[in-house]
């Protein structure tokens, strides 16, 4: 296993979460939407119809691209990409093909951040553009029917280095670009809905030796972190196989099914495909004041690594915990929201742990309202007030009944204490402190 060495790249596809179309007005997050009711003149390209860029669509992909440490392009444009596929009534898409919106980013893990510990671990992002997304196109009974509903809906591609040698690197940077971009706000990023769509770009080689793979496979649209690890692990073991043999695996696109957990040939794919690309002649390019680009780098919140810093700093919460609180804004949102109410009312040293540990363990359940949360959050910390009347004759009894184990306790075997300690506690309905119930009990063997 050690002679080769898995190199992978990543494209991964967003739905923004506008109102409208990138290029057009029909409505936008509609998916239960009859088929082919959100549609207009301009994303069916009939002939006359004139694109009018979405200036949402194109802050947030800027936005994205501060969140994903790029640099922005002051001067961007759209272009044609001609190709014929059913699913795409124009004959090309218009999306960014020389000059996208951003270049050259990174995410970053280790220092206790993500699957390492110790090692960090440097991604690098290669491009995000702007693009409209295509139709759907659905298989059934030996048919193929079209809903062009998501044709024109706008579209970002994140484009990575291949600089990933495992599936494990991968699913862990899949999920921070994930919270990333639930952060920012900017798409619902729901995988079972198709609005975030994964596709690796898989090759083995040789171990020490330079330069890229002269193939690489594409497994297309997978719809789930665990199943892209599956997908790049039976990949990898593929190719392995393959130049033990000494063969080279094809270059081609690959689907994966994840019933039978395997991928399969889709299509051979040409080493260059000819999208004949040229500038959209119906929108002009666009010049990006400095200070436009800084307006919407302040939009920019705090993101989730920042947060758990953050929160293991000030809150001096454990690490794992402010982690997992993070890994979503809204949970951590709702964190701080109920501690501001709780520490009003109870300063007592670690309290931020405690409820940090209630919400992660859903010992008080997150679902509740804020008002809801403290009021039983601080009920269930509260210290119990013991019964000292009914503790002196719970402890009379217990000891009555249970000849047999005091006799043990008293011949030395301490740890009986524990199960006088239960029994009264049953007798009193749970009603005392069981620090208390053990001194009562000591005192009175
Ligand atoms: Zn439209």
């Amino acid at each position: 296993m050690n002679k080769y060495v898995p190199v992978i790249g990543l494209e991964i596809h967003v739905e923004l979460k506008t109102k409208s179309g990138m290029f057009c007005q029909c409505a936008n997050g509609l998916h239960e939407a009859k088929p082919n009711s959100q549609v207009c003149p301009v994303c069916l390209g009939l002939p006359g119809a004139l694109p009018v860029p979405n200036k949402q669509a194109i802050d947030w992909t800027i936005k994205i691209g501060k969140a994903l440490n790029c640099a922005i392009s002051e001067h961007t444009k759209f272009d044609r990409k001609h190709y014929s596929y059913p699913d795409l009534a124009k004959g090309y898409q218009i999306s960014q093909y020389d000059e996208p919106i951003a270049l050259s980013g990174y995410l970053e893990f280790g220092k206790n951040y993500g699957t390492y510990k110790n090692e960090e671990k440097k991604f690098r992002i290669h491009r995000v553009h702007l693009e409209e997304d295509t139709g759907k196109l659905i298989h059934k009974n030996n048919e193929t029917l079209i809903d062009f509903n998501r044709s024109g809906i706008p579209l970002v591609e994140i484009v990575t280095e291949p600089d990933f040698t495992s599936s494990t690197d991968v699913k862990m940077f899949l999920e921070e670009l994930h919270a990333i971009i639930r952060y920012l706000d900017v798409s619902e990023a729901d995988l079972e809905k198709g609005t975030m769509r994964m596709e690796p770009n898989i090759s083995v080689k040789i171990a020490g030796t330079e330069g890229l793979p002269n193939y690489k496979v594409e497994v297309k649209n997978i719809n789930s972190f665990n199943f892209v690890k599956r997908a790049i692990d039976f990949e990898v073991a593929r190719h392995i196989e393959l130049l033990e043999k000494n063969e080279t695996p094809k270059q081609e696109t690959r689907g994966w099914d994840s019933e039978k957990g395997i991928t399969y040939s889709q299509r051979t794919k040409e080493e260059a495909h000819d999208y004949r690309y040229f500038p959209e002649p119906d929108i002009p390019p666009f010049n990006f004041k400095k200070e436009y680009i800084e307006k919407i780098t302040k939009t920019v919140p705090e993101l989730p690594k920042e947060k758990m810093n953050r929160f293991v700093k000030e809150l001096h919460l454990k690490e794992l915990d402010a982690y997992i609180l993070t890994r979503d804004r809204g949970m951590s949102d709702y964190f701080e929201k109920v501690l501001v109410h709780i520490i009003k009312e109870n300063k007592e040293a670690g309290i931020e742990q405690k409820v940090a540990s209630a919400i992660i363990n859903k010992r008080v359940s997150p679902q509740l309202s804020e008002a809801q949360f403290v009021a039983k959050f601080l009920e269930i910390i509260k210290p119990v007030e013991t019964d000292t009347a009914l503790l002196a004759e719970s402890v009379g009894m217990v000891i009555k009944n249970n000849e047999k184990a005091v006799a043990e306790y008293k011949s030395g075997k301490e740890t009986v204490i524990m199960f006088l300690v239960g029994q009264v506690m049953r007798q009193m309905k749970g009603k005392a402190d069981a620090k208390t119930v053990i001194e009562a009990l000591k005192e009175k063997l």
